[in-house]
């Protein structure tokens, strides 16, 4: 057991040389958050060894966990500090929200599938990762009862940006999200400013599954 906890720590230092650090991510906490999560814990039995390789992998009902890069690539992108309240789409493994977990003050995921989001508050229970709040539903219409949000994240590839997200967020709030067609999306990151004027920067292509829904892609 304790052989296994080495070998993982050791997977995860590695994949932050070569595949974070090496790649231009300077941002300390999205580092330190990524050297404590045990990844492989968010995917199956027969994928652990797998867990810290420079790609995504899948994670059951057609969906996946992104590459590690783009994980660190999206937070960094959202500059969290740590009162920050932070909305997520497309809970998937987990994984995202952990790693924002230990970043912020609290962290509100949304899944569509449910099978998904059982799994992923099993393994919130485990590690006792107490500061993620998940919810059963389309997000595409976000989360209004718990808005403003300081930034918020999308881990689904949407057709346009939904203009509930945007409402959604704070003045001085950030938000990024995949936009593009069902093969290759940019992702973009928006900034609200004081005045809620809204900035947007492309920030390269990147490749996610379907944000489904009545704001997204319809199936
Ligand atoms: N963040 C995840 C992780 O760390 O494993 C990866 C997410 S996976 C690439 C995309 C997820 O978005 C899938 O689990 C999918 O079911 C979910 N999804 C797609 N459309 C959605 C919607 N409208 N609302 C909530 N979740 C959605």
């Amino acid at each position: 057991m304790e052989n296994e906890t080495i070998k993982y720590e050791r997977m995860r230092d590695d994949m932050i040389k070569r595949q974070i650090e090496a790649r231009g991510i300077k941002d300390n906490k999205v580092i330190a958050a990524m050297r404590k999560v045990p990844r492989h814990l968010f995917v199956s039995e027969a994928l652990m060894d797998q867990a810290y390789s420079d790609y995504p992998l899948p994670i059951g009902e057609q969906q996946t966990i992104s590459q590690p890069y783009i994980v660190a690539e999206m937070t960094a992108a959202l500059e969290l500090t740590k009162n920050d309240r932070v909305l997520e789409l497309g809970t998937g493994s987990g994984y995202q929200a952990a790693i924002l977990s230990q970043i912020v003050y609290r962290v509100y995921s949304i899944e569509r599938i449910h099978t998904l989001l059982i799994r992923a508050r099993k393994i919130f229970d485990k590690l006792q990762y107490h500061n993620i709040v998940i919810k059963y539903a389309d997000g595409t219409s976000g989360w209004e009862e718990e808005s403003p949000f300081d930034a918020i994240i999308v881990t689904a590839g949407a057709p346009d940006i939904p203009q509930f997200l945007i409402n959604q967020l704070s003045p001085n709030g950030r938000m990024v999200i995949p936009v593009g067609d069902e093969h290759v999306q940019s992702l973009v990151r928006i900034y609200k400013d004081e005045k809620g004027i809204i900035h947007r920067t492309n920030l390269g292509g990147c490749r996610f599954v379907k944000l489904i829904g009545e704001h997204g892609w319809k199936r």
